[in-house]
């Protein structure tokens, strides 16, 4: 049986749902009042891949953030995979993606030199007043070298295994 490490980033500005996102993923659970934690934390969650490999994902959410911020080389360093989130219901968070997106590849790259494998969810797919289209979502995603974009619903559990399993498929082919 084989084991790999997966270092996967959760970023984008505050609010948009990533922390929740990480414990509905991990532990099966959408919280209404959950505690906005301050710096950057982890969490793990074991996939069993196929009948002889297992991936242990590493899932680091920058939380506490507002609005966009540079972040440290050693938050980027040995990450694999990314995971880019805005809420459809706000356009500031949704611009501030190409930032987010830039910043990481700018300072996270493959030992080949190419960008990391990374997803656009654009989460609160369930809220009625939605302000981003899906049609400049996915021009926005081709443009900024995405792999692909999902629409999620964390509150719902929509689409949340779905888009990680895409995002590790990737991981797992570009190696
Ligand atoms: P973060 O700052 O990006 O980590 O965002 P949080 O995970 O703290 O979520 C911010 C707020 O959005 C919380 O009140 C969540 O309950 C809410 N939220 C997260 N995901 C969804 C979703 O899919 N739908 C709706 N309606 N609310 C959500």
């Amino acid at each position: 049986m084989n084991e790999q490490l997966m270092k996967i980033l959760i970023i984008g500005d505050g609010n948009v749902g990533k922390s929740s996102f990480v414990h509905r993923y991990v532990n099966g659970q959408f919280n209404k009042t959950y505690k906005m934690t301050v710096g950057v934390d982890f969490s793990v969650k074991l996939l069993h891949w196929s009948d002889n490999k297992k991936v242990r994902l590493q899932l680091w959410d920058v939380a506490g953030q507002e609005r966009f911020i540079s972040m440290t080389r050693i938050y980027y360093k040995g990450a694999l995979g990314c995971v880019v989130m805005f809420d459809v219901t706000s356009s500031s968070s949704f611009l501030s993606c190409r930032q987010w997106k830039q910043d990481l590849d700018n300072k996270a790259m493959l030992s080949n030199g190419n960008t990391i494998p990374c997803v656009l969810l654009a989460n609160k797919c369930d809220l009625s007043q939605r302000v981003v289209s899906a049609d400049s979502i996915d021009r926005f995603s081709k443009a900024n070298g995405f792999i692909t974009w999902m629409e999620i619903s964390v509150k719902e559990n929509k689409n949340i295994g779905e888009a990680m399993r895409r995002l590790v498929e990737e991981i797992l082919s570009v190696q």
